[in-house]
């Protein structure tokens, strides 16, 4: 699969500060803000820094260190108190679609991390 990058992305414009974000965390490679439309009470998005177009694009092309700043965010988020991940029982789904059968709306790789309820079960 090609992986070509567009700048134009919202994704991008939040990196480069053109447009504001509900941000959560952030370290040198990785950025956790709150969705504008949550599917959950607490909806997150966890982002590179880096030009990856999805989790596969990712997966194959971002340096170790990308790709343990990118997990170690993950974590933190969901272990924060204040957050809304770890309060209670504490629990949470996790998500990333890709390419056309993901019905990826952004083009900029995302995980997607849900809870603050029970989630039921996945849906097709
Ligand atoms: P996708 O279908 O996995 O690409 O999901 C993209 C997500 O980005 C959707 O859940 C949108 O609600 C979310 N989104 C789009 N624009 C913004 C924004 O400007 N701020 C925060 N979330 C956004």
């Amino acid at each position: 699969m090609a992986f070509d990058y567009d700048d134009a992305n919202i994704f991008a414009r939040i990196l480069r500060g053109e447009i504001p974000c509900d941000k959560v965390a952030e370290n040198d490679h990785a950025l956790a803000f709150r969705d504008i439309r949550p599917q959950a009470p607490v909806h997150l998005l966890v982002i590179p820094k880096g030009r990856y177009v999805s989790l596969d694009d990712f997966a194959t092309n971002a340096s170790d260190a990308e790709i343990v700043a990118f997990t170690r965010l993950c974590a933190q988020i969901c272990a924060s108190e204040g957050v809304g991940l770890a309060e209670g029982n504490g629990g949470f789904r996790a998500v990333a679609n890709a390419g056309p059968h993901g019905v990826q709306e952004v083009p900029h790789y995302h995980l997607h991390i849900m809870g603050g309820r029970v989630m039921g079960p996945m849906l097709a």
